[in-house]
């Protein structure tokens, strides 16, 4: 299969400029006929089929190489079309909307006969999101109006910020690629599960706890997101894989910062003996402390929003730069923090010491 590149700004849809129009129509045409388009989204990239068709969602397993039992995210672009994907949306689910869409939320509800089992991963139950992304929604409705769309790489990598990374993972295996520049946040949406009695969050996002007792009151948190040694399965089924993870050995090293570059300097005269490439991530304020083969910045330690932006693409690179083995600082775990840790810490199939 050969993969069609475009590319399309958000500012070029805000204009109607009409060759980006045309090449959404296009796109929109790919997957209301079964096939798939990579598409930005303001979290990461997305890869993009029909959700009501359930072959649509089996090739979007087989593209990712994703196991079948983990559910996609179906994305709408209209409040009412809610309606159609579920059953029994409760009223903090309207109020949720409300706040948060679109933007970087995503609901769990009851599903309707609509939605068939291959995108739910066999649940009865379905994740949905509206993204505030101008591209995301503009194909959204050219689709039809209802597109499954995990993260655009394959299973159990660094999910793409840019649409090189896409191309890098799904060259050959998908119809489109929609390249609408760097992603805006970085890190998948918030999930929070609306089934239960107590809102629960499955995956920490940019929308925060914090933020969605503001507006709801008391919200759980699935205990086992931070905890690796935990023996209870995760609620949401992805979560249960190892993801978002390079291909080097990465570590998290927590503690005072002089303590920390002791041990990670320590580390890298052991390794460079060995022959080994040694990568570090680090805060701006930590930067001149480190020595490796590669030291990259990951923003200043009190911009959490900057760190989410550049995790996975630092990641990617030292993917591309064969760094065997990645040390990368700790960080704290309230607000959008709890986020990128829960991120790193799968990354590092939860190996954190501390020292
Ligand atoms: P991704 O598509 O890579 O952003 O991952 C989607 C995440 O949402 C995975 O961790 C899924 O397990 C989770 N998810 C999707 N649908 C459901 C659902 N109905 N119930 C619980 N978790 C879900
Ligand atoms: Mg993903």
């Amino acid at each position: 299969m050969i993969t069609k590149i475009v590319k399309v700004t958000e500012e070029q849809i805000r204009q109607d400029d009409s060759k980006a129009v045309h090449e959404i129509r296009q796109a929109g045409e790919i997957i209301k006929n079964g096939g798939l388009v990579a598409f930005p989204t303001e979290t990461v990239y997305g890869l993009g089929g029909d959700a009501l068709n359930p072959e649509s969602s089996g090739k979007i397993y087989k593209a990712k190489g994703r196991p079948s039992d983990n559910p996609l995210i179906v994305h709408i672009s209209r409040l009412e079309d809610l309606n159609v994907i579920t059953e029994d949306v409760p009223e903090i689910g309207h109020v949720l909307a409300r706040h948060f869409w679109p933007g970087p939320l995503t609901m769990i509800f009851k599903k309707s006969e609509k939605v068939p089992k291959e995108t739910t991963g066999g649940l009865d139950t379905v994740a949905v999101r509206m993204p505030r992304h101008r591209t995301a929604l503009a194909l959204i409705r050219e689709a039809g109006g209802f597109i499954a769309a995990p993260s655009a790489n394959i299973s159990g990598r660094p999910s793409p910020t840019l649409a090189k990374y896409v191309q890098e993972d799904m060259d050959g295996r998908i119809d489109m690629i929609i390249d609408g520049g760097i992603i805006e946040i970085g890190l998948e949406s918030t999930i929070i599960d609306l089934t239960e009695e107590i809102p629960i969050i499955l995956r920490p996002g940019f929308i925060t706890r914090e933020m969605l007792e503001a507006v709801i009151g008391t919200v759980r948190i699935d205990q086992t997101l931070m905890d690796g040694d935990s023996l209870q399965i995760p609620k949401a089924p992805g979560m249960k894989y190892r993801h978002y993870a390079p291909k080097g050995e990465l570590t998290i090293v927590d503690g005072e910062p002089d303590h920390v570059a002791d041990y990670i300097n320590n580390t890298y005269h052991n390794c460079h003996n060995a022959g080994k490439k040694v990568g570090v991530i680090a805060t701006q304020e930590n930067l001149g402390r480190y020595q490796a083969d590669c030291v990259k910045c990951i923003g200043r330690r009190q911009d959490e929003e900057g760190i989410a932006k550049e995790l996975y693409r630092i990641l990617r690179e030292f993917d591309d730069e064969e760094t065997e083995v990645i040390l990368s600082e700790s960080f704290h775990t309230t607000g959008m923090g709890q986020a990128i840790m829960n991120r790193l810490l799968k990354a590092a199939g939860h190996k954190k010491i501390q020292v």
